[in-house]
């Protein structure tokens, strides 16, 4: 990629695809190409075929996707498949007839067997059955993975794919219903403190762990990759730790200053019990996240009351 590429970021509104538009602009990049949901809807394959024909992108970072938590996943399993098996086919597709030199297409962790061996090492794709809760979503993204290594296969077309581990930061998503865990405690606590409630209430039973990612590690790990890999194989991007959801709720407590109990709610799923990504194959290529999670948890805690009027 030079400086002049003519870049396309799918999703450039959400919390992946702003923070590596953030990060081309940092780098001084600076032909970049993006299209709100309301210009250009990815489901259209017609509109989407039209988009590359007249822009021509030469390398595209895919980031557009439907995501969720656990419960939008359980609750909206058919938007959660067919969102993403439309948005990334339809992507990858026109990127490959149009030309496209280099895509980058995101996954997720979720992609994984649910009682796969820790940490989890991308050569455990397709070895298990999946996590129910999100399963619908994983087999789009897995599709995704495929799709993208059958195009380098039989096409020749360069396309990656990247596994992100749980990601958070500016941009998130903090509405209750349809957050991750990281975004939703920051304003549980936040609202707790703010009311003066003596509780909180987290979901399920505190114990399975998860990693976490700051989305501007993420950005940079992407780039990286543009940059510097170039495989079928999928591969792992996390930090290399994880913490159970009631250390992560703790953390939290004490960043905002909540200081009442914490409930949980074993009505509510669990989901996986761990899912640690083995990072040796990025960290290999020299690559390193660095944004620790306490100083990661702030800064979006600050991001947030910035954002208060518009976060949704
Ligand atoms: P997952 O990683 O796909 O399971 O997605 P989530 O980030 O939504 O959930 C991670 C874990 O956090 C699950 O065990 C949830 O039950 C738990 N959790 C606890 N409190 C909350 C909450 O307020 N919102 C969400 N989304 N998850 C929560």
């Amino acid at each position: 990629m030079d400086k002049g590429s003519k870049i396309y970021v799918a999703g450039h509104r959400g919390l992946v695809g702003s923070a590596i538009l953030r990060k081309l602009r940092a780098e001084g990049y600076t032909n970049l190409v993006t299209r709100t949901r309301q210009e250009l809807d990815l489901r259209d394959q017609a509109a989407v075929n039209r988009f590359f024909e007249e822009e021509r992108p030469e390398y595209v970072f895919l980031a557009a996707a439907k995501v969720g938590g656990i419960l939008a996943n359980s609750t909206y399993p058919a938007d959660f498949i067919r969102d993403n098996l439309l948005i990334q086919t339809h992507v990858i597709d026109a990127a490959y007839r149009y030309g496209v030199k280099k895509l980058l297409f995101l996954g997720s962790s979720c992609i994984y067997p649910k009682y796969a061996p820790q940490p989890l090492k991308e050569g455990y794709l397709l070895t298990g059955p999946l996590e129910p809760t999100n399963e619908p979503y994983a087999v789009a993204k897995i599709a995704g993975i495929k799709m993208c290594q059958a195009y380098r296969r039989q096409y020749g077309f360069n396309a990656i794919s990247l596994m992100p581990t749980n990601l958070y930061g500016p941009g998130d998503n903090f509405d209750l219903t349809t957050s991750h865990v990281l975004p939703a405690l920051i304003r549980k606590f936040h609202e707790a403190k703010e009311e003066g409630r003596k509780e909180v209430v987290v979901w399920g039973t505190g114990t399975p762990r998860r990693e976490f990612l700051h989305v501007d590690d993420l950005a940079d790990a992407a780039l990286f990759l543009m940059e510097h890999y170039e495989s079928e194989e999928i591969i792992n991007v996390g930090v290399g730790e994880d913490i159970s959801i009631r250390e992560l709720a703790e953390l939290i407590a004490r960043i905002v200053g909540f200081e009442g109990e914490i409930v949980y709610d074993t009505t509510k799923p669990d989901g996986t019990p761990r899912k640690l990504l083995d990072t040796s194959r990025l960290f290999a290529l020299g690559w390193r996240p660095k944004i620790p999670l306490e100083e990661g948890i702030r800064q979006t805690y600050r991001w947030f009351l910035e954002h208060r009027a518009e976060v949704r």
